[in-house]
């Protein structure tokens, strides 16, 4: 029997959460606060179980994975980075950090994979993101290595120049060439063009650039005049830097410049998805997301420091990130078009094919294309 929303006052099937627009149906909150309701910030727009403000790594830039997928992919990640701990620590660092910086890049991939993220032409376009980006990084790194060695200082007190280069302009110019191939998309393919799409160019680019600047980093340590030495753990903390934290912090940055100048180009339906997801705003919270741990490091550096630098902001950034999908996913929701029924990917429920999935409120264009299908007709019994 379908109810009236409270919110957009459409019919709705009955359910936790309007299909139309993703508010909660039977929300008893008194009219005033009816708008923060509506923006639900305990039900994540792509994983409805977690909070919209969940520091997740894998709910947010693999917002296509149903839970199963998801809980996989987050062992995957963690049996990852302790092999590449446990790698570093045997002081076997080339090695380490050459798996270090193909872990993320590799698992991205299996997800393009597993999601048929873009089913009609899925490795031009991917991979057309990821070399583009792999290509540049690689470029940036040889062109400036000589330039950073030269300037390197194993003191405590680091030129100032040294802490420019390395702390503000090369981060800022990193994060210009990251988006210059989803940019490029943004301008000609307008094909894709729904706020994960973005996320997914974003992050693809982003990775790439990460893989080729840390492979061509490790293979100047290893020719290069820079020899460490001391305690195990100084090669092995490193490699947790490398393979996971600078990875996710340019994949963040530049992954939420593309979502927010997605989401802008969409015009919204259904309600505002905010400042943060407008594209100056995203940019500069970008660019501050990329020098602050650089700067921090220049300045207050140590192993474990480095980290902590890296995994606060890279904290702060994957909520920002979160924030601007979860709102645009509501804002920007509609239907998939096919007219039937489907089998949520998320709650295992039967769903119209309406924006969002009425029994747990899963945005449905945030679900991976094969799931998104009409459900198969019942066999018949004695066929
Ligand atoms: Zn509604
Ligand atoms: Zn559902």
């Amino acid at each position: 029997m379908p109810v009236r929303c409270p919110h957009c006052g459409r019919e709705a099937p009955d359910g936790h959460y309007c299909a139309y627009c993703g508010a909660p149906l039977h929300a008893a909150a008194p009219a005033d606060t009816r708008g923060a309701a509506a923006r639900r910030r305990d039900a994540y727009a792509a994983n409805p179980r977690e909070h919209v403000y969940h520091p997740a790594i894998i709910s947010t830039f693999f917002p296509h994975l149903n839970p199963s997928s998801t809980h996989l992919a987050r062992w995957v990640l963690l049996g990852a980075a302790l092999v590449i701990f446990l790698v570093g620590l045997g002081r076997v660092v080339p090695v380490a950090y050459v798996v270090a910086a193909l872990l993320i890049p590799a698992l991205y991939l299996l997800y393009f994979y597993d999601a048929e993220i873009y089913e009609d032409e899925p490795l031009p376009v991917l991979g057309a993101t990821f070399a583009a980006g792999a290509v540049l990084g690689a470029g940036m790194s040889l062109y400036f290595a000589p330039l950073i060695l030269r300037l390197y200082r194993p003191a405590f007190q680091p030129r100032s120049e040294y802490v420019l280069l390395t702390g503000v302009g090369l981060p800022l110019l990193a994060l210009l060439l990251m988006v210059l191939g989803p940019l490029a998309l943004f301008l000609f393919r307008r094909r894709f063009d729904e706020v994960l799409d973005g996320l997914a160019f974003g992050v693809a680019s982003a990775l790439g650039f990460a893989a080729a600047q840390s492979i061509v980093y490790t293979w100047l340590l290893i020719t290069g005049p820079v020899i460490r030495t001391g305690n195990p753990l100084s090669w092995a903390l490193p490699t947790i830097r490398i393979s996971i934290l600078m990875p996710l912090l340019d994949a963040a940055t530049a992954g939420l410049i593309c979502a927010a100048l997605w989401a802008w180009r969409r015009p919204a339906e259904g309600g505002e998805v905010g400042w943060l997801a407008w594209p100056p705003a995203a940019v500069l919270v970008a660019a501050l997301g990329q020098v602050i741990p650089n700067v921090a490091s220049d300045l207050f550096g140590g192993e474990i420091r480095d980290l902590i630098w890296y995994a606060i902001v890279l904290v702060i950034l994957i909520l920002f990130v979160r924030h601007v999908l979860h709102h645009s996913l509501i804002a920007r929701a509609h239907a998939l078009g096919h007219g039937g029924t489907l089998r949520c990917p998320h709650c295992g429920r039967e769903a119209p094919d309406l924006p969002f999935c009425p029994h747990c409120g899963l945005a449905l264009r945030s679900a991976a294309k094969r799931e998104r299908r009409p459900a198969a007709p019942e066999e018949p019994a004695n066929a």
